[in-house]
């Protein structure tokens, strides 16, 4: 029994777009954010302080935006709620 292979990657990217190349695997990507993510996690051990600090930043807004969300959603939840038992109260009332 063979142990099936998970790190062959295929991709195909379109050659007409802008391609951002991984220097340490030549992996293209579309946008330079998925290459900075992409050395930040795979290529961790070897790549450069300057790419781990672009890979930190990057992390750190996306933290950032996932926390915004989170408030947004809840203010929505909120205030769906207190809305709907203000609707009661007025009907009730009425
Ligand atoms: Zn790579």
């Amino acid at each position: 029994m063979f142990a099936e292979s998970v790190t062959d990657l295929e991709y195909d990217v379109p050659q007409d777009d802008p391609v951002e190349a991984c220097p340490y695997c030549d992996r293209p990507f579309r946008d330079e954010t998925y290459r900075i993510y992409h050395i930040g996690t795979v290529h961790e051990a070897v790549c450069t302080d300057h790419e781990r600090a672009m890979f930190e930043a990057h992390r750190e807004d996306e933290e950032f935006e996932l926390f915004t969300f989170h408030v947004k959603a809840a203010v929505t939840v909120f205030m769906t709620y207190f809305m709907f038992t203000f609707i009661y109260a007025l009907v009730w009332a009425g």
